[in-house]
């Protein structure tokens, strides 16, 4: 695609990186048809090609964000199919990120939405202002049917979680030096709404003979999605210098996320940081050691099986961070696999559910839309639970009917000695028992 951008312009480096982006494409369109909202709502501008047209319009001309680009971009998931379907090589992410920033300086949204937008910006990195936030929430129970879904869903998950013993909810450092050692990234909402999960995390990775590392607070992919630039690059900085003293103290041998979102953003570090001089170095330095829980567990290895636990068909959901943002895809599959699950496929996999963030809560007709055509896949799998390796997904599609949603390492920590995961205990996947599926196995 030719561009038009002046020198001056050129000067600014992330104008300068958005050109470079822009000129690799050809303007072929493959990238369409695998967009979700252009499947659903079937215009050009709601597509990959036509937000890539939009954004260059909007930044070649200096142009302040306006009206109708803010809905086509907002209406965007950051789902990054299409980056997955180019064949250019087009880095869709990195140019609706600059879109994102430039929207947030350069238009004023109406009132309320800068409300929302602010609120979300200022507690969902946080897990105490999260959990107060519930707590309010909650005493407005009664009046539940009148929040959005994904909120009501929200809600659920936390009121359901079993308690988890301290020493699993909270661990700072597990005592022995072991096979290797990882620092796990413990990640804001997810320490709230679902803390059985960084438990069955740490669980599976110390049975593996793994030392734990957890290392807290937020990455920033939340605000960062949002546009919020000035607080994303603060929570993305702080978590980068103390992942760095870590790696350059007693040494990682990798940087493990278990919130796929979380992942993708965690390799896009050195990105992100590149005309840092403070930064630069060390922010490449983590993002090469960053993997996904399940890549980790693929290069350490599976703890044994342990005996009794059932072989349930499990509907493998890939959450659009994993597969299309880090491309893994073959690592969770074989996991489950290897512990004994039959892993079925969802029809239209590569389709986003919908959560992306917090879009669930920004844009939530057409994340309803796609939560229903996924929960319709997810039913035609007839499996007994949902696995997935990102908590969005699993608020986002516990929110419909369909069968229960956990994390992947729930099911691995259970098949290796682990307790259920709650959402089968809760959810009716299995008998009282523990141990008896409720569908097809
Ligand atoms: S990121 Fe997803 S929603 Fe956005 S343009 Fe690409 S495919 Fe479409
Ligand atoms: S597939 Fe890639 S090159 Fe083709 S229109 Fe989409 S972004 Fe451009």
């Amino acid at each position: 695609m030719q561009t038009r951008f002046t020198e001056r312009q050129l000067a600014d480096p992330e104008i300068a990186a958005s050109e470079q982006i822009l000129r690799k494409c050809v303007h072929c369109g493959f990238c369409i048809a695998t967009c979700p909202t252009y499947v659903l709502l079937g215009d050009e501008l709601d597509s990959p090609r036509g937000r890539i047209y939009l954004i260059k319009d909007m930044l070649e001309n200096d142009r302040p964000a306006t009206a109708e680009v803010v809905r086509h971009v907002d209406r965007c998931l950051s789902c990054l199919a299409c980056m997955t379907t180019c064949p250019s090589g087009v880095h869709y992410q990195h140019l609706i990120d600059h879109a994102r920033v430039h929207i947030e300086r350069t238009y004023q949204r109406p009132l309320l939405e800068r409300w929302l937008r602010a609120a979300l910006g200022c507690v969902l990195p946080y897990p105490n202002r999260v959990r107060a936030a519930l707590a309010v929430a909650a005493l407005a129970r009664p009046f539940a049917p009148l929040l959005p879904r994904s909120l009501r869903a929200m809600l659920d998950l936390a009121r359901r979680r079993r308690p988890v013993e301290a020493s699993a909810s909270s661990p700072r450092l597990t005592p022995v030096a072991k096979r290797a050692r990882v620092a796990l990234l413990e990640g804001c909402v997810q320490t709230v709404i679902a803390p059985e999960i960084n438990a069955a995390t740490i669980r599976l990775l110390e049975r593996a003979g793994v030392e734990v590392v957890v290392v807290g607070g937020c990455c920033g992919a939340l605000v960062h999605h949002l546009g919020q630039e000035p607080r994303a690059h603060a929570l993305a900085a702080s978590i980068v210098e103390r992942l760095h003293t870590e790696l350059t103290g007693q040494g990682l041998d990798a940087i493990v996320a278990n919130a796929s979102g979380c992942g993708t953003h965690a390799k896009d570090f050195g990105y992100l940081f590149r005309n840092d001089p403070r930064l630069a170095a060390k922010a490449a330095a983590v993002s090469a050691k960053a993997r996904d829980i399940t890549e980790a567990l693929a290069t350490i290895g599976l703890p044994p099986r342990a005996a009794g636990v059932p072989q349930l068909a499990v509907a493998y959901h890939s959450a659009c961070s994993m597969q299309h943002g880090q491309k893994v895809d073959a690592e969770p599959r074989r996991l489950l696999a290897a512990a004994g699950f039959e892993v079925r496929e969802i029809a239209e996999g590569h389709l986003c559910c919908g959560s992306a963030g917090t879009y669930n809560v920004l844009q939530p007709e057409i994340a309803a839309r796609l939560r229903e055509r996924k929960l319709a896949n997810v039913s035609r799998t007839h499996a007994a639970v949902v696995a997935t390796g990102n908590v969005g997904c699993i608020t986002q599609l516990a929110a419909g009917d369909g069968p229960p949603v956990v994390h992947t390492v729930e099911l691995l920590d259970w098949a290796t000695g682990g307790p259920p995961p709650p959402a089968l205990q809760s959810g009716g996947a299995m008998a009282t028992d523990g141990r008896e599926p409720r569908a097809d196995r």
